[in-house]
């Protein structure tokens, strides 16, 4: 496969991202255990097709996802200033904690385990788990602190419900935040991130939306058991997964394919723990960059879809 993975813009970072982002949560064996070889493989294929962006976070894997991406950074030796890599803070495997104190700390430890001297996107996790309030009085400016002493080049917010989003937005000033990842709301079930497109191009954000397959929703193999939605729409899924299968397309691929087509969207954050899915999900952007669509499979998984279309589960406290 040739290398010429679409590359987009990031807001006003001045970044440009692989329209497929590498999700590293499965590398903290989240969705099944990954070996450090397999891992290190995997990365590499990342490369070698193009992928230049790569998320993680120290709650994966309880600080296992960082570890082991940063591990296969360094085995594959691109060099620092061709890959992009964003991690979080204020979500641990033993709860959440957004105080300055915490995430000051907070990047060091990550940037140790990532064996990187510094980040180019920090985080703040799953925000709607703690006070907004603080968020934007306490931990916004330690993170600006960082970006000072060259710690981290940007800021992102990332959480579920959406109205955290303009909450934040709405009570800083512009550009102060560059990123917002947002997730599990633009695939085949739930497009409702698209609404909020306009509000967030008038903030001059980047928009970087994550699970297309909704936590393993949209895969033939199905959600992991910890995934939070419903049995209604698990149910649902599963049978939008069955039909696809059963007229021989790969509902991951479909799923992939049609996230990838909105270009309001800098990058599809796809979480990926093999060779083979690195290879799928970059072959579903180069369908998509060549005008291939779905069309037709499409219209016949909404349909399947449209009772559960939407449907979400609760986050946090908002
Ligand atoms: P996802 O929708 O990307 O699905 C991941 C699952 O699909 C994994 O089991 C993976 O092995 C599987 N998969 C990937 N490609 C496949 C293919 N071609 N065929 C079949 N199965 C395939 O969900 P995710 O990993 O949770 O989300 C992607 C990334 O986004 C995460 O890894 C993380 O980096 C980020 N994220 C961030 C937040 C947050 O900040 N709150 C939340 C969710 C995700």
């Amino acid at each position: 496969m040739e290398k010429t993975l679409e590359l987009r813009s990031l807001g006003n970072t001045g970044l440009k991202l692989s329209c497929v982002g590498f999700g590293a949560s499965p590398l903290g064996s989240v969705f099944g255990p990954v070996s450090d070889e397999e891992a290190i493989a995997t990365v590499r294929e990342a490369f070698r097709l193009g992928i230049n962006f790569f998320d993680t976070s120290p709650y994966y894997g309880g600080t296992l996802s960082e570890k082991v991406l940063g591990k296969s950074l360094k085995a594959v030796g691109v060099p620092r200033d061709q890959f992009i890599v964003s991690t979080k803070c204020g979500r641990y495997k033993d709860g959440f904690d957004f105080s300055a104190t915490r995430v000051t700390q907070s990047i060091d430890e990550s940037l140790e385990r990532l064996q990187l001297d510094y980040v180019d996107i920090l985080q703040c996790h799953d925000i709607e788990f703690g006070s907004l309030d603080q968020i934007i009085n306490e931990t916004i400016p330690a993170l600006q602190k960082l970006k000072e002493k060259g710690k981290i080049r940007f800021i992102g917010i990332t959480g579920l419900p959406l109205g955290i989003f303009n909450y934040v937005l709405d009570r800083v000033p512009l550009g102060t935040i560059d990123v917002i990842l947002s997730y599990c709301h633009y695939g085949i079930n739930d497009t409702t991130l698209e609404d909020l497109l306009p509000y967030l191009k008038s903030k001059g954000v980047g928009v970087i939306s994550a699970s297309p397959l909704s936590m393993g929703l949209l895969t033939e193999n199905g959600p992991p058991d910890w995934h939070p939605a419903s049995s209604e729409l698990k149910a649902e899924c599963r049978k939008a997964a069955d039909f696809c299968k059963g007229k021989g397309k790969d509902i991951s691929k479909v799923a992939m394919k049609y996230s990838l087509c909105n270009k309001d969207f800098s990058s599809i954050l796809v979480g990926m723990k093999s060779v083979q899915q690195v290879q799928d999900n970059v072959a579903a952007a180069m369908e998509v960059m060549k005008g291939e669509k779905d069309e037709e499979i499409l219209v016949e998984i909404e349909e399947i879809l449209k009772p559960v279309k939407n449907q979400t589960w609760p986050s946090g406290i908002q």
